[in-house]
């Protein structure tokens, strides 16, 4: 990795939050660290990061995220280990994924230094911002969005990249109850379903709101032409299990490259769990709930881990999911951790030093 030429400047607040945080309660994504990450893109070059107090920005009315919704962002998290040694996971995927999205949204993409110096520059001033709480993490939220302005539909000239700090407690407090869309799309071939677009996910709220008012907390996308097969949940992927053999749809230009599905399905195969990246359709699913085949569902990803889902919805159908005493989840999710936080061999090289 090249370094950045000159050395990230750093403007310190001049008194910390971190006091007035409960990191006994943390809910996701709710408090933010006390200071930020912010890079520009001017003149056809991205400038040198800086570090400043976490504050508003300043943007023109007529910056071209406003209008054209021009912007992408990540999902990553910090953990702390027992020795109080901060580690990320597999970090440069999220900056392949990360410029995968910059290119699909006409963003310039950013170097490599760019992203892992600067974040792992902030990580370590706001290293006493990463819980150690059971359950808890630091969760870091990359984003680049155009600054640029100009009411003409085209990409603009200058981009911001930003990094923001959460302490953050589960995504899912409780139940985890699905529902299979049916009408609504998330993304469609030769769309960016595969990019982390911003506005990939204000296309999914009403539609979940819809779900939520049903008294579901997500909705399970299928595929936009037939609705036939099920793709992913709003921020992550899917993956289902029948009898004993662990099944996930492959990604496509519709579905998000999730770091937690390929961790996941690496872990299961050198266990020697079946599995099996195909497509999964609907059919499939409830008749598996129906004969009992049907053994697990649960969503993966950064934010949510793994999480069981409890009871799917279709047709005004609810059909619960069995309470195994030994679930794949459930032992997935510890090895899962157990490498994430340092408690365990790093077999393949996942963990990344902070
Ligand atoms: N699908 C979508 C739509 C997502 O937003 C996310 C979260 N990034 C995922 C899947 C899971 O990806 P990852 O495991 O890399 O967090």
């Amino acid at each position: 990795m090249k370094a950045i030429k000159e050395e990230i400047r750093i403007e310190r607040a001049p008194v910390s939050k971190i006091t007035e945080v409960d990191f006994n309660n943390l809910a996701f994504g709710s408090v933010y660290s006390d200071h930020m990450l912010v890079c520009d893109y001017k003149d056809g070059a991205w400038e040198t990061p800086i570090i400043t107090p976490y504050q508003p920005i300043t943007l023109d009315p007529a910056s071209k995220i406003f209008h054209y919704g021009q912007s992408i962002f990540e999902g990553m998290k910090a953990y702390k280990d027992s020795n109080g040694q901060i580690w990320l996971f597999r970090p440069l995927d999220n900056h392949k994924r990360f410029n995968i999205s910059a290119k699909r949204l006409a963003i310039p993409e950013i170097p490599e230094s760019h992203f892992i110096d600067g974040l792992t520059t902030l990580l370590r001033l706001e290293k006493d911002w990463v819980p150690t709480t059971a359950g808890s993490s630091l969760y870091i939220r990359p984003f680049m969005f155009a600054s640029g302005k100009g009411f003409h539909a085209s990409p603009a000239d200058a981009y911001k990249f930003m990094v923001c700090f959460a302490p953050s407690g589960p995504y899912f407090s409780g139940k985890v109850k699905v529902l299979i869309e049916e009408t609504y799309s998330r993304s469609a071939n030769g769309g960016t379903g595969y990019a982390k677009a911003g506005g990939n996910y204000a296309g999914q709220f009403y539609p979940t709101q819809l779900a939520i008012a049903k008294g579901y907390n997500q909705v399970i996308w299928t595929d936009d032409n037939t609705h036939e097969f099920i793709e992913e949940a709003g921020a992550m992927n899917i993956f289902v299990r029948i009898n004993d053999t662990l099944i996930t749809a492959p990604v496509s230009d519709r579905i998000l490259d999730g770091i937690t599905r390929k961790s996941i399905l690496t872990l299961a195969q050198d266990q020697g769990i079946t599995t099996e990246i195909r497509k999964i359709s609907v059919t499939e699913v409830v008749e598996a709930a129906q004969n009992g085949s049907l053994k697990e569902m649960f969503g993966a990803g950064t934010a949510a881990v793994i999480s069981p889902i409890t009871t799917f919805g279709f047709q005004g159908v609810d059909y619960d999911l069995p309470e195994l005493q030994h679930s794949y989840a459930t032992s997935l999710k510890k090895q899962i951790t157990d490498i994430q936080y340092n408690r365990s061999e790093d077999k393949f090289g996942w963990r990344f030093k902070v």
